[in-house]
């Protein structure tokens, strides 16, 4: 038995949702009475010993520079040489994640679980509990093939640091030439990648116009938070679509998401029901959002966020 961990990562720095895919494999290994190894593909500019931390105990890097950007294909392919002798291999069920995971299912013929949000059951068999229903319920998977792959969603398990250093050795891979050509890529730069934030302040219609955004991103600042919105926020170009949240855009799972002026459609809740704290500031207080709120706040947001953004910086002392 062994356990392998795909390290994601971006720009050469390694994803926080890998620190977790990390720790979570070394538990698996502990599980099953094995250690864990690492992969990471491309080049990476921080120090991939220092994934020992998490509990890796050998990193193998492939450091060729058509890795650099990223192709589902051939990132499979180098994936499945390097999983040979692996019988678990663990993914973030990030973007890569959800787009390896299942290719990399079909070439090693092994059961994958994506979406997982606890360590496996190995008491008897091999059970994994995941998210359905838009996160709205638990499903416990049993996987029978002897090769096994988990995709963990972000933000559902704790990174644990150990101390320790991994030892990292290169990996010879075949490398096929990518059959898709990137032509060009916009990245946005400055900001919390929203997939990886801790903190979200989010705005819906109720802000009547992206005028009004000022308010959102300035407490997102001062807390050190991303920012995002509903969808149709996003469709009517108040906000860019890669703030959207919600069934049909990001699932989300930060320790607090802060909804102003959102009415907690379904649909909205579908992505970001997994967040450890809600807080809803809404002035109906009939919105749908107060029944899945942690904490609410009936009132309109225009008088409600000075003041919070105020109690904040008296807070910080700024
Ligand atoms: C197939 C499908 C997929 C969808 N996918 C998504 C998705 O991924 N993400 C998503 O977000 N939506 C999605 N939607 C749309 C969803 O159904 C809702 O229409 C949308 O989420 C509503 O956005 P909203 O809450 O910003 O706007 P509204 O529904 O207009 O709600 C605005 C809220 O702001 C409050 N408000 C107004 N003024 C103030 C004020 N001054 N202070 C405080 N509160 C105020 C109101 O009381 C209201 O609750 C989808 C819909 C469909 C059919």
């Amino acid at each position: 038995m062994s356990v392998l961990v795909f390290i994601d990562q971006s720009e050469g720095h390694i994803k926080k949702s890998s620190f977790e895919a990390a720790s979570y494999g070394a538990k698996v290994a502990e599980q099953l009475g094995t250690t864990a190894e690492g992969i990471v593909l491309g080049s990476v500019t921080g120090d991939v010993a220092a994934l020992g931390n998490y509990g890796l105990k050998k990193v193998y890097t492939v450091a060729d520079a058509t890795l650099n950007s990223f192709d589902a294909q051939v990132y499979t392919k180098v994936i499945a040489q390097a999983a040979a002798n692996a019988d678990v291999i663990i993914f973030s069920n990030s973007t890569t994640g959800k787009a390896v995971a299942p290719r990399l299912s079909v070439k090693l013929k092994a059961g994958l679980v994506s979406g997982a949000v606890a360590l496996p059951d190995t008491s008897n068999g091999f059970t994994v509990k995941k998210t359905v229903f838009s996160g709205k319920a638990f499903a416990n998977i049993s996987v029978t093939t002897a090769k096994k792959i988990i995709a963990l969603n972000p933000n559902s398990f704790n990174i644990i640091t150990t101390g320790g250093t991994a030892a990292v050795e290169p990996f010879a891979a075949t490398i096929d030439a990518a059959k898709v050509t990137v032509t060009n890529v916009d990245l946005v730069k400055g900001e919390i990648p929203l997939g990886e934030a801790d903190i979200v302040v989010s705005g819906g219609r109720g802000l009547k116009g992206p005028e009004n955004w000022g308010m959102i991103t300035e407490l997102a600042q001062l807390l050190g938070a991303a920012t995002a919105c509903s969808r149709p926020v996003a469709d009517i170009n108040w906000r860019p679509h890669h703030e959207h949240v919600g069934q049909t855009g990001l699932a989300i799972a930060p320790n607090l998401y802060i909804a102003v002026g959102i009415s907690g459609a379904i649909q909205h809740l579908a992505g970001v029901n997994r967040s450890k704290v809600i807080v809803v500031i809404n002035k109906d207080p009939e919105a749908p959002f107060f029944k899945a709120a942690d904490y609410g706040i009936v009132g309109d947001a225009f008088e409600v966020m000075p003041k919070i953004i105020d109690a904040v910086k008296k807070l910080k002392g700024a």
